[in-house]
Parts: structure tokens; sequence; C-alpha cells
């Protein structure tokens, strides 16, 4: 086992990881930029190294102050979290050939599940349900787009291969729009990933977003750690998260599941994983997957028993998992609320400083964050500031501690978006579960105009 990790990363996340290592009796170190020198997790942490200022792109994206911060540190492998450089393939590779271990995929898996047209290649080769669509990449001949677009049959989507983070898809609802619409994704695939490769998908007018949690080791083992339903979405951002996904047939899931861990196998999958699906009338279509840590991996925790961090950890040291797929129990529900510094009614983040943080507690209560009264949330970064994780023997139980929780949080001197949660906890078509992705945009839009002037 490892006796020291650098953690890439900051924030909650930092501090989750930091206490996995703990626990597994593996020093940290902890990298920061000037903006996050006073967080209490960058002084928990055996060491710390600066490694440059606020903006991201010099800081938490700079490679090679990581690859120097691990060198003077003597650490012998790296854990990226999520975001900044997760998912960078590139980064991978120099971890590796600088001499440590990245705790992740191969850097050649990252690369193909980072471009979704190969991505999904290579899950309809594992047998891996797809959205129907181009096969592959779009031509440049217009007749031909528009011949693809009938086939597919509208609305259609067109996406930017490179793209992520909800960015670069555009929805065409007639033919009279099509090419337009595919000459400006392709401009701005091209500005924003400097990748102007786009594709053509069937839009799903109202579909759930399920995705499956898996885990593979360096042997060719892997297994499923059932599923999430992360259908509560802002701007394609996930506002909750729960698992098991409600009203979802567990035979459908294992089902699913199987081919999942399959895939994982087929594509020689290393570490954790997420395999994202649009779910319509009964069925999944794969559209993309996550080769990294998810923020809502807790809710995956609490209803298995399984410290992902740790399996991540283990795995990347070339351990074997230590389980089978029958040996995964899945028991009672979980659901998470992701706390963010942004006004709950205007949406825009509010960053600064905490003046009072009071945190909620009991049975089946979770928090996980980094932020504590005194705290100044820097403007530099994401806006989500912690999550509030509640579990319960049944649905029903966890959205009873959710509403107790909420209630018993503080957050003083920023605004957050508790509001907004204990507004969601009420909501008759939450409670009832299975909502569409597109539900608390229609919500939000009809909510009063007071409210929304707030
Ligand atoms: P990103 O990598 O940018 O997150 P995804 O491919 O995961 O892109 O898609 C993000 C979101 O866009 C999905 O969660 C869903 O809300 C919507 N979306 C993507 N593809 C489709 C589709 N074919 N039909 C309907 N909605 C889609």
């Amino acid at each position: 086992m490892f006796e020291k990790i650098l953690i890439a990363n900051r924030g909650e996340i930092a501090l989750r990881i930091q206490r996995a290592c703990r626990e597994m009796g593996i020093k940290t170190v902890a990298v920061h930029s000037t903006a996050d020198i006073e967080a209490k997790y960058v002084k928990l942490a055996d060491e710390s190294v600066c490694i440059g200022p606020p903006p991201s792109k010099d800081s938490y994206l700079n490679i090679p102050a990581i690859i120097s911060a691990a060198e003077v540190t003597d650490s012998q492998a790296i854990h990226p979290g999520y975001g900044f450089l997760s998912e960078n393939a590139d980064f991978g590779e120099r971890v590796e050939k600088s001499g440590f271990v990245f705790i992740g995929p191969r850097p050649e898996t990252i690369r193909l599940m980072g471009d979704k047209v190969s991505a999904k290649d290579a899950m309809k080769a594992a047998g891996v349900p797809c959205v129907p669509g181009s096969d592959g990449l779009l031509p440049d001949d217009p007749r031909e787009i528009v011949k693809i677009a009938r086939g597919i049959g509208y609305p259609v989507i067109i996406k930017a291969t490179a793209g992520g983070g909800g960015r670069g898809m555009r929805i065409v609802h007639t033919e009279a729009a099509l090419l337009n619409a595919v000459q400006t994704t392709r401009s701005e695939a091209q500005a924003a990933f400097g990748n102007m490769g786009i594709y053509m998908e069937k839009f799903l007018e109202n579909p759930r977003h399920i995705e499956i949690q898996v885990l593979a080791d360096s042997f060719r083992n892997a297994v499923y750690l059932g599923e999430r339903d992360c259908s509560m979405q802002r701007r394609h951002q996930k506002v909750i998260e729960e698992a098991p996904a409600p009203h979802l047939n567990p035979r459908l899931i294992a089902r699913i599941g199987e081919r999942c861990a399959e895939a994982c196998r087929k594509i020689n999958y290393r570490g954790a994983g997420t395999f994202e699906f649009l779910f319509e009338k009964g069925e999944f279509f794969f559209i993309e997957m996550n080769t990294r840590l998810q923020v809502e991996h807790p809710v995956t925790e609490l209803i298995t028993g399984i410290d992902i961090v740790q399996q991540q950890i283990r795995v990347a040291a070339g351990q074997k998992l230590a389980f089978r797929q029958r040996d995964i129990n899945f028991k009672g529900h979980a659901v998470e609320c992701r706390i963010n510094a942004e006004d709950p009614y205007k949406f825009t983040p509010c960053p600064g400083k905490i003046l009072n943080w009071h945190t909620p507690g009991g049975p089946g209560i979770r928090v996980d964050s980094h932020v504590y009264s005194g705290y100044t949330v820097p403007s530099h970064y994401d806006s989500m500031i912690g999550k509030l994780i509640a579990y319960g023997d049944t649905r029903d139980q966890a959205i009873k501690r959710m509403r107790i929780a909420l209630s018993e949080m503080l957050v003083e001197g920023i605004k957050t978006n508790i509001p907004l949660h204990q507004e969601l906890m009420l909501d008759a078509n939450f409670i009832k579960g299975g909502t569409s992705i597109h539900y608390l945009e229609q919500k939000l839009a009809a909510r009063p105009e007071v409210a929304k002037a707030r």
C-alpha cells in the first residue's frame, strides 16, 4: 500500500480523499492555490504545497507544479478527485511517466471514453445500449446530414464529440433549422474544445438520468454498485441525487449493471467509473462514461457500505477487488443535496465570508464539507460548498431525515440554495419519485414571480 498520496484537488473532495487516506494509515499531501491557503483541510494534511495563484489554470490545472509537488514531498500516488485534471489523459500520462501512480484508469482508457464518439463505439461493441444516432462523426456533406437526421427522426440533438459539462449541444426540432445548427455547433466545438467533430443523436423528450457506478481492478474483475437517479438538474447540473432510483425494477438494474461490468472487462477498465444513461419508457440509453470519482458517490456508499475512495486507492495500488458481485448488498435509501453558495432564486454565485456555519446531525445524516464558521468561499471556483446526505431504511425515511437536516442547517453571511432544497423535499412530484431531467427547470419557470424576483 502507498505511504503517501498527493491530493490534486480542493474543497470538499480534497477533504473526503484525505479522510479515506487517514483511515488507511496513508500520509497526505494537500496542494493548494493562494486562495485556499487558510483552508482547514490544507492544515490537516500531513504536508501542503502551494502550487500557484487563484486562477485554476495557474494552480489546480498546472500540471508541472503538481508533478513537482509530488516530487518534493516524495509522494507515491496522485488522486485527482473530480473536475480539474481528473479526466485529463495527458495528466495521467505525465503522472505515470514521472514515476507516480495515477489513482484512476489508464490514460488510454480516459482518452477513449473522453471522446464521446469513440466512447459510444466502444460501448456499442461491448453490448451497452446507446441512444440511436449517427454512425460516428457527422460528414461534411449537407445532403448526407439531412439524410441522417431523417433516418433518426426529429427532434435530434447535435453534440460535440469533445464536449463536456453540458456544453457543446444543440437541439433541433425541424429540418429547416438543421444545417444552421450543425454549423453553429461545429464552430462552437472548435472554439471551446479545439475539436470540431460533432455527431447526432435522437433527442429523448422526457428521460430520467440514471447512472451505474462501477469498480474494476487491474485483473479484469469488475462489479457494479447499483444505480443513482440524478434527474433533478438545472442547466445540466445535478442538484439532488439518490440511490436507488425510485420505481425501477431491480432486475432491470441488474441486467444493465452486468452489461456495464462486462464493458469494463472488455475495455480493461481500472478504478471507479460511472456509466451515464438516459432512461425512457423502460429502456436505457448510454450517453457517456465518467472515468473518475463522482460528486454523488456518497449515496452509493451509504446503500452498499463500500468506501469508493478507499477502493480506488486499493485498486491503484495493484490489489484485487476484495468482493464479487454476489457479495454486494443494497440496503436502504440515500438522498444527497448539493449545497451551493448561490442565490436560491436567481442562482447567481454568492462567494464571501461565512459568519456562522452549523451542520445538522442525528441518525442517517452525513455532511461532506470543508467549510466552517469564518471560512471565506473564494470566487474563483465552483460554488458547491458541501453535500448533505440523508440515509434511511426507506426512501420516505431518508426524505424525512433530509427535511429535518435542512431545517437544522444554518449558514450565515452568504446565500445558499438550502431554501430550494427545502422546497424540493416538499414537492409532490419529487416525493412521488421518477421525475424527468426537465422537471426542475419546468418547476423553476413556474415559481411565483415574487419568489423569482427576491
Ligand atoms: P456532458 O458531457 O456535457 O455532461 P452528456 O452527453 O452527458 O454531456 O449530456 C448532458 C445532458 O444533456 C444529459 O444529462 C441530458 O440532460 C442532455 N442530453 C444529452 N443527450 C441527450 C439526448 N440524446 N436526448 C435528450 N437529452 C440529452
